[in-house]
């Protein structure tokens, strides 16, 4: 994680250490993210489906474009290769480097296990200057649907991806006009190793920048939903997302909201894409212990255990399982807080 920002926060006659992991420090700084923050629709299904087409846009353009990327699952491309010459797919996903050149090199030279198997199969010599003109298509197809979806979230939002920290980064690519090998800016030499051919092209592309993606991967945006509904509520004093607190046991916990009443009571609160079981309320508990808070409230996207919700209700600790139903879900919020004053 890096470097972090260490502050302090007086509760009553109490003083809470917490820091802030570099990643959320530099996402903090972005100004979509103060924009998004103020949204009405981080809690709704529909951002939760724009985002996720975003992060699987992303995955597959680093599937195709990153080394040993490749044998993980990237459903739509997988599809889209697939019904064009399965046995092509699953070469070329058995193949990890792809990138740096590997194909370019070895199989016309090497007929190794794989390729011979494929061979046999295909019962054709295989024609690799397709495969690699048919994988430069499929990258610049991803880049464009990334870009395209980038520009849409950003336009339906109202943020833009301006500035020193944006939404996307650039990269370059190199594919040789020639056979189409495809190579990185610090791979490139004047000729072609393939092929030997002098006459490289630019692939720019875009990819997802690292706040972004943990916007997107580590629940951020579903924090933020969460927290800008606590803060509209009557007994909302003080509130921070995304901080690293320190327990009674020197043991550092992550939590993704702490939230602190009028009347001085100190909760946190969990956001889960995950179903809650009993353990993880337990574990829940355990935070809440360590962090001497006086409440929890869990914000769960995909349920919870009917044994964990009686469980939790001895201690304290709620949970919410309509997350995407935003105006139940604020009535909801709103009869607990009341009971917890
Ligand atoms: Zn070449």
């Amino acid at each position: 994680m890096g470097k972090r920002t260490e502050a302090s926060i007086e509760i009553g006659s109490e003083r809470f250490i917490h820091k802030i992991p570099q990643i959320r420090n530099r996402l903090i700084q972005t100004t979509w993210l103060k924009k998004l923050s103020k949204s009405e629709a981080l809690l709704t299904k529909e951002f939760e489906a724009d985002i996720r087409n975003l992060e699987e846009g992303n995955r597959n353009l680093r599937a195709l474009i990153e080394p040993g990327m490749q044998e993980k699952a990237f459903p739509e491309m997988a599809v889209n290769l697939e019904s064009k010459n399965d046995a092509l797919y699953r070469y070329i996903s058995s193949l990890s480097t792809i990138v740096s050149g590997e194909i370019a090199k070895a199989p016309e030279i090497d007929p190794s296990a794989t390729l011979s198997f494929f061979k046999e199969r295909l019962g054709t010599k295989i024609d690799f200057m397709a495969i690699r003109r048919e994988m430069l298509e499929a990258i610049r197809l991803a880049n464009a649907k990334l870009l395209e979806g980038a520009d849409q979230f950003c336009k339906k939002y109202g943020v833009s991806d301006q500035g020193q920290l944006a939404i996307l980064i650039p990269q370059v690519l190199y594919a040789c006009k020639k056979c189409y090998s495809i190579k990185r800016a610090n791979e490139i030499s004047v000729q072609c190793k393939a092929c030997k051919s002098d006459q490289w092209e630019s692939l720019p592309l875009s990819m997802l920048a690292e706040p972004m993606q943990h916007f997107i991967q580590s629940n951020v945006w579903l924090e933020y939903g969460v927290s800008r509904l606590l803060r509209k509520t009557p007994i909302f004093k003080d509130c921070c997302e995304g901080h690293i607190w320190l327990g009674k046991s020197g043991i550092e916990h992550e939590i993704d909201v702490f939230l602190i009443t009028k009347s001085g009571k100190v909760g946190l609160v969990e956001c889960t894409r995950s179903f809650v079981g009993l353990n993880e309320m337990m574990v829940f508990k355990g935070k809440r212990d360590d962090l001497r808070a006086d409440f929890v409230l869990i914000f769960s996207m995909s349920g919870i255990e009917p044994d964990a919700v009686k469980f939790g209700r001895k201690y304290q600790m709620y949970s919410f399982e309509r997350i995407l139903e935003v105006d139940g879900l604020k009535e909801e919020v709103n009869r607990t807080l009341e009971v917890i004053g």
